[in-house]
């Protein structure tokens, strides 16, 4: 199959040799793989990390078709998508802070971190805090949009056709209180704008699957293929990971490491 794929890295730091697996995994796959940095979370990623990355892939010897996509500079489509949704009546404002959230008795761990409880589903003050201009993110009522979708599935390359259910993430964040989308209305709305055929990324997103394909049926974008690819683990067997010290790219090459090396140090995909 002539897939287009992606290589889709936040600028938050260094790339690792997971980062390199990733991008040799998209890259190998990919009759066209395409670049995107995402970076709205302007407080955690920095322009210096973007052009980085960016000379560290050149140097592994990885070359991307197409214009490079940079999240920060399509606010305004997210912001069209997500009003797409409020206005049927799938989102809401929620005005709970971290600890709230933590602090709600019924706040359950699901697959990707804590459960939201559901405070501010429905509340009868949610317009009254909008005019005084509280503070507030937009949850998507995952029940309410799955209601009108019916059951989803993925297409898993290797497993076929699998199903899902985004319902025990609970109502996820598509606009955050400081950054007026999320990941996860970002991830979905590009693969639908680049055309992207096959999602690849890391086994540790298998579980976002679900909620981006709720958004793309909601949203009639079209169904991508996923293949989710190993991470790759350290010396303690535990996955690399730019928190843990991973070794950057740019220190392997430091050491005299060559672009083969590392090639082969990220292993086969
Ligand atoms: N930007 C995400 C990351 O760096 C990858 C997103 C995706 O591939 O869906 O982990």
């Amino acid at each position: 199959m002539e897939e287009v794929t992606r290589f889709a890295p936040s600028p938050t730091g260094w790339l690792h040799l997971g980062h390199a697996h990733a991008a040799l995994f998209a890259r190998r796959l990919g009759r066209r793989c395409l670049l995107r940095i995402e970076d709205i979370d302007a407080a955690r990623c920095r322009p210096a990390f973007a052009e980085a990355l960016r000379e560290d892939l050149d140097w592994l010897g990885l070359a991307f078709d197409g214009p490079v996509r940079v999240q920060s500079a399509h606010m305004a489509e997210y912001a069209a998508a997500l009003e797409a949704l409020r206005v049927r009546g799938l989102l809401y404002p929620c005005f709970c802070t971290r600890a709230d959230i933590a602090a709600a008795a019924s706040a359950q761990h699901g697959p990707s971190g804590l459960v939201y409880p559901g405070t501010c589903r429905g509340r009868p003050d949610a317009a009254a805090l909008l005019a005084q201009g509280a503070a507030h993110a937009w949850r998507l009522d995952v029940a309410r949009s799955v209601a009108t979708t019916g059951p989803l599935s993925f297409q898993e390359r290797g497993e076929g056709r699998l199903p899902c259910d985004p319902r025990p993430h609970g109502d996820v964040v598509l606009a955050r209180k400081d950054v007026p989308a999320s990941y996860h209305l970002c991830v979905a709305h590009d693969d639908a704008a680049q055309g992207v055929t096959c999602v690849t990324r890391g086994e540790d997103l298998r579980p976002a699957t679900a909620i981006h394909r709720l958004l793309q049926a909601l949203l009639g974008w079209p169904e991508p293929r996923y293949a989710h690819h190993r991470l790759l683990a350290g010396p303690d067997g535990r996955r690399l990971a730019k928190r843990d010290g991973a070794p950057s790219l740019r220190a392997l090459r430091a050491a005299g490491h060559s672009p083969a090396a590392v090639r082969a140090m990220a292993g086969p995909a």
